[in-house]
């Protein structure tokens, strides 16, 4: 028999989740601390394993309808030498399926969608923060934590042992109105500019510097870079640009899982640098898998359910995290020698 849920966050890992649990016949409430949907964010490569996750989910035809594919990305020196090749056609070649690309709130829409297809005993509360975890844990079957790197789930439950941690580097994303014909990412001393498709007729940027660098001093930083960049940072207004510092959870958790009936998916598990495009994979792939176990067990055995969960994904998310860190640490290193590491252990055509 199916029971009650609580799931605390609308992102991508929370709004998953909620589907599976309402595939299962579960009732799902949803709080979400925003009044409305988030607009921002730029695009997210998904790659064909989380495809097949958002398939078994029910919302992949939805996605594929606004998605792209991503075939082709080089690595450059900032005079536009192509060093490596970003692995997308091996990608393809095993999957059978490109990874594709898909701007934030396109894919939060098509996962609202299937939420709403779904109909029945699901709610979304927007405009309500969950503060008191210790009630929800109470008054439910199930409370999931998809509450993003600052998880009050996570440290209500688990402690404060775990925390974000900044990583002294900014990203600066935006999207230009215009196509830049070539993609993937241009590395140099300290700092890296990247560029992806997202839809037709525009082009998603992302820039990563050290902390104190301003919009005004972005410019600068890439000026004599090869082009577009600065074609893309002169013709894009700073006011549309997004920064953020970059941060990841540390330490890694030692569970995903609490007391046989709390879990935690997506960034509050294992929230990671961007580096490796995989924040929205392994958010959804915690979601399906969370919901998988959880439907094949049922709310008798929900401890067992949680357990498995956890075997399934916690080392692989950690795994990833670890990669995207270390990446990033080679990423924005002064040491060329390092650099030139790190591409020649992407080099692959
Ligand atoms: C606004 C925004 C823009 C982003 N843009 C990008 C991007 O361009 N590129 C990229 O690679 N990654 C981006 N990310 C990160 C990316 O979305 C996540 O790494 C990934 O999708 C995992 O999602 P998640 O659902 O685990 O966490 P999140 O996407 O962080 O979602 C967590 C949700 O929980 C809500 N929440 C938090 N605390 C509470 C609470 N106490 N009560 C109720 N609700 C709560 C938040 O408002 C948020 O909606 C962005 C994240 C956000 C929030």
């Amino acid at each position: 028999m199916a029971g009650t849920a609580v799931v605390v966050g609308a992102g991508v890992g929370g709004l998953a989740t909620a589907i599976g649990l309402r595939g299962a016949g579960w009732r799902v409430s949803v709080l979400e601390r925003r009044a409305e949907p988030e607009r921002y964010g730029t695009a997210f490569g998904i790659h064909p394993t989380a495809q097949a996750a958002l398939d078994r989910l029910g919302v992949g035809e939805a996605f594929r309808r606004r998605a792209v594919p991503y075939r082709s990305a080089r690595i450059r020196t900032p005079r536009g030498k192509v060093l490596a090749s970003l692995p997308l056609e091996r990608i393809e070649r095993r999957a059978g399926r490109p990874e594709l690309l898909i701007s934030r709130p396109h894919l939060l829409d098509a996962l609202l969608a299937r939420l709403a297809a779904l109909g029945g005993e699901v709610t979304v509360r927007a405009g309500v923060e969950a503060h008191d975890v210790p009630a929800l844990v109470a008054e439910h079957d199930l409370v999931v934590g998809a509450d993003g790197i600052g998880s009050a789930v996570r440290t209500a439950l688990l402690g404060g042992r775990s925390g974000p941690r900044r990583i002294g580097t900014v990203a600066w994303i935006g999207i230009a109105d215009f196509e830049s014909g070539i993609h993937g990412e241009t590395w140099g001393r300290g700092r890296f500019f990247g560029m992806t498709p997202v839809e037709p007729g525009r082009t998603n940027w992302y820039a990563t510097v050290p902390e104190a660098t301003t919009a005004e001093e972005l410019r600068d930083r890439f000026a004599g870079w090869h082009e577009p960049i600065p074609r893309i940072l002169a013709e894009t207004d700073p006011a549309t640009w997004i920064r953020y510092e970059m941060r990841h959870l540390f330490p890694a958790l030692r569970s995903f899982v609490h007391g046989g009936k709390v879990a935690l998916v997506g960034d509050a598990a294992h929230a990671m640098t961007p580096n490796l495009g995989q924040g929205a994979c392994t958010a959804i792939l915690d979601a399906e898998a969370l919901t998988r176990a959880v439907a094949r067990h049922g709310r008798a055995t929900l401890p067992e359910a949680l357990r498995a969960y956890d075997t399934e994904r916690r080392r692989a998310a950690q795994r990833v995290a670890f990669g995207s860190r270390t990446l990033h640490r080679f990423m924005s290193t002064d040491h060329t020698r390092l650099r030139n590491a790190a591409i020649s252990a992407l080099r692959v055509g």
